[in-house]
């Protein structure tokens, strides 16, 4: 492993939210435990003779309940056995309420970017989803001032209550705003069931409506559901869709390492209890795939991003063309509008774009 990027998974949240997915707690240990158990799992998994970060992301839960001097400490640490000179990117979240000398303290501990999960700025929509008062107004000059050179925002569309002009009012607030970054999340009906997902159609015609009102303000599409600012590109999220290697530390943080050819990927389980006594305890190996297995794995990550797959890189990579692994569907997906092949790129349509999971399972299908 020479290059790799870093997940790091804090999952403690004082409110929980009915329609999260992601795994969370709502007790706050001490932040001195947490990063003991961090640096412990860290100290067990990465060789200290290789390997360089080029990004780092923390997620949640709420990275916000760790102080500053938790990621001061955690940086330290990752600098200390595998060297950030190569990082080109830190990563982390936020809920737009965090007061700016707080953020101030996560730029100095060496974050430059943050990505703020807005959700919607309209307290209707945020009562809908049971996302609490927005407190502050305008995170992204908060988040600027405090030293980020990089903001994202997040919003989550398509859920029963939201109306298209709610949606377009968000995304007009959101530009106005100015960030450098904006990702869009179609609302995932939780086993709560709070909220629902709104009508199928209306959540299809609000994304189409989102690209076109974020392509108008300048903003590219790179990804399904990803927009940037030239230059602001998430690097973390990239390696992702890229088949990159990377690292994820705490409970429920997934890993993929590649090594001769067979991509073996683990997590973490979702256990606070035994992670903070035993980190290693709580791995789980998911998969080794190798051949077109790995190929196919490789081929619906990139097709995720709007640039599509180069298919004489693939195949020098993977060792198998593109269009034969597709080659079953092929003529059935570009006859439905799903995908294109021109010169040397296959990519998903904006329809297939819409359709992503549906083409995915389909090329995934006959494994
Ligand atoms: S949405 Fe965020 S704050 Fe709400 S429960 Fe999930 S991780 Fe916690």
């Amino acid at each position: 492993m020479t290059a790799f990027s870093i997940y790091l998974h804090i999952p403690f949240c004082t409110r929980l939210c009915p329609y999260c997915h992601f795994y969370k707690v709502p007790e706050v240990p001490d932040w001195k435990v947490y990063l003991d158990a961090v640096i412990g799992e860290l100290d067990a998994m990465v060789n200290p003779a290789g390997g360089s970060v080029t990004t780092l992301y923390v997620g949640g839960g709420t990275p916000t309940l760790m102080p500053p001097e938790f990621y001061g400490s955690l940086l330290a640490a990752l600098d200390d056995r595998l060297g950030l000179t190569q990082l080109a990117e830190a990563t982390i979240e936020t809920d737009g309420g965090i007061a700016g000398d707080k953020l101030e303290g996560y730029t100095r501990a060496g974050f430059d970017r943050v990505s703020v999960g807005v959700k919607s700025f309209d307290s209707r929509m945020r009562e809908i989803l049971g996302a609490g008062q927005l407190t502050d107004p305008d995170p992204v000059a908060t988040a600027r001032s405090a030293g980020f050179s990089s903001v994202s925002l997040d919003l989550v569309y398509g859920f029963e209550g939201q109306g298209m002009d709610d949606l377009i009012t968000d995304l007009m607030r959101a530009v106005l705003l100015d960030p450098d970054h904006v990702s869009l999340y179609a609302l995932e009906e939780a086993e709560t069931g709070r909220p629902r997902e709104g009508e199928p159609d209306l959540a299809a015609a609000m994304f189409r409506e989102s690209a076109r009102t974020l392509l108008a303000a300048g903003y590219h599409q790179y990804e399904i559901t990803n927009f940037a600012r030239s230059g602001h590109e998430s690097l973390h999220n990239t390696v992702y869709w890229e088949d990159g290697d990377f690292i994820g530390l705490g409970p429920s943080a997934h890993s993929a390492v590649t090594a001769d050819g067979t991509r073996v990927r683990w997590m973490n389980r979702p256990d606070i209890s035994a992670y903070l006594g035993d980190p290693e305890s709580c791995r789980e190996e998911l998969s080794r795939e190798i051949g077109p297995d790995r190929a196919k794995e490789a081929l619906i990550l990139a097709l995720r991003m709007t640039k599509g797959v180069h298919r004489p890189t693939f195949a020098l990579r993977y060792g198998c063309d593109p269009l034969e692994l597709l080659k079953p569907h092929l003529a059935e997906l570009t006859e439905l509008g799903l995908i294109r092949y021109s010169a040397g790129r296959v990519r998903l349509t904006t329809r297939g774009m819409l359709l992503s999971n549906e083409v995915f399972v389909r090329i995934l299908g006959d494994r």
